[in-house]
């Protein structure tokens, strides 16, 4: 059974005591950013009362203690994805660990006429640090084509078909836009037929559903804290080691160095520490350990059907509305993106806002996406694992009566 008033309870920003335009809050932008429940929050405040101290710095009790917590949560982060303990490398998040594989892999092992397939539904951060690789190297970005707006299989083998120089295939495991999860163990499986490299932009999948490093055989994936009920400012990036290894420095400094001497020869430590130079975020570091341990207390495949419940029922109550137009209504997550027919994306959500409740509009960051669905513009509400049904009601029943976009601004 889900304990979903046990797990809303857990959450500050969901006492009932928020709201928006004088309306109680409802929040369904959680591809975006996720709601920190207490036990994060006091986790990071614990690090800040009680053992504040550096990582690596000191031989006194404090830094050990917090040495022995990092060291702790790398390993719930390898546990959670199925890694190697020594394939966590931490990053301000999911774009940085998608640069570091540009700049630390892409940039050196890329030469002119290369090829990096992505896709038209990439967010900006799988998409502008490719573009850079390919304005220092000479190399070329290529789209796959899409089946039914969807990533496949086949659609992959006939790219590698068509052209022998991909050497990098970066795509998002489940896309933020219209939420479509591909087939990431097969896609890994004709990249590497073909000697390409796999990167997983798993920043909308690892919140929600099981991913296995492992078994999906990806070269690399990426993620962030702040999507799945952690603090902002820390990621990760999981890498097979003998990449890793191979990779050269992004940022140095600091804590990535064995030693280094005044004819500037650097000896870096191993991967995945060579990566993390200057002072790593540390509370932020504490807290994404703490959004391990609470998504764990629910489990993933329980929040994934929670979530694919509430969009069952938010696609049953808006099929009769003929009014808005849904363009994902085959999706498997809880993301749903629509418009209202004749109603601009960021007119709809403001008047949603106007009634106290979160959604995003616009091209949520993947801004080729209108050459897929026809449209400038969409909104997108999405769910999470503290999302009731009372919450979907307010939303559809808000959509479906409509409204003026001036009524946001004169009605209350
Ligand atoms: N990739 C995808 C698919 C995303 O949805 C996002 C964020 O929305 C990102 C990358 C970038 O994540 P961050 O801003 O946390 O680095």
């Amino acid at each position: 059974m889900y304990k979903l008033e046990e797990i809303i309870k857990q959450f500050p920003m969901l006492d009932g005591s928020k709201t928006m335009q004088g309306h109680p809050l409802v929040f369904l932008d959680n591809a975006s950013t996720t709601l920190k429940p207490y036990c994060v929050i006091k986790a990071i405040e614990e690090y800040y009362s009680d053992y504040t101290a550096n990582h690596h710095r000191g031989d006194y009790d404090l830094c050990y203690k917090v040495d022995m917590k990092v060291q702790e949560v790398r390993e719930k982060v390898a546990k959670f994805i199925n890694s190697e303990v020594n394939e966590v490398v931490f990053t301000s998040g999911d774009t940085e660990s998608l640069n570091l594989i540009a700049y630390g892999y892409a940039l050196d092992n890329l030469k002119k006429d290369d090829v990096i397939l992505l896709s038209l539904e990439e967010h900006a951060s799988n998409t502008l640090p490719w573009y850079r690789i390919c304005e220092l190297t000479g190399a070329k970005v290529e789209f796959v084509d899409l089946e039914d707006k969807k990533i496949t299989v086949n659609r992959v083998k006939e790219a590698f078909n068509k052209c022998k120089n991909i050497k990098i295939v970066s795509f998002a495991h489940v896309g933020n836009v219209l939420g479509y999860e591909i087939d990431a163990k097969n896609i890994a499986n004709v990249v590497h037929e073909h000697g390409a490299i796999f990167v997983l932009d798993a920043a909308q999948s690892v919140p929600h559903i099981k991913t296995d490093f492992k078994d999906l055989d990806v070269d690399f994936i990426t993620f962030s804290a702040h999507k799945m009920c952690g603090p902002t400012g820390i990621g990760a990036l999981i890498g097979k080691y003998s990449l890793l290894q191979k990779m050269s420095l992004f940022k140095t400094g600091g804590g990535m160095n064995v030693k280094f001497n005044k004819n500037m020869e650097v000896i870096p430590l191993d991967a995945p520490y060579k990566f993390e130079a200057g002072t790593l975020n540390i509370a932020g570091i504490i807290g994404f350990g703490a959004a391990i341990d609470f998504i764990n207390s629910i489990g993933l495949d329980a929040i994934k059907e929670h979530e694919l419940e509430l969009a069952r029922y938010a696609l049953s109550r808006l099929e009769s509305c003929k009014d808005v137009v849904i363009y994902n209504k085959d999706s498997n997550s809880g993301i749903i993106a629509f418009n209202r027919a004749g109603v601009f994306a960021q007119d709809e959500a403001t008047l949603l806002n106007s009634k106290g409740i979160a959604v995003r509009s616009g091209q949520h960051c993947a801004k080729m996406i209108d050459e897929v669905l026809d449209t400038i513009a969409t909104v997108r509400a999405s769910f999470y694992l503290y999302t009731s049904k009372e919450e979907v009601d307010i939303f559809c029943d808000n959509l479906i009566k409509g409204g003026d976009i001036l009524d946001a601004y004169f009605s209350k």
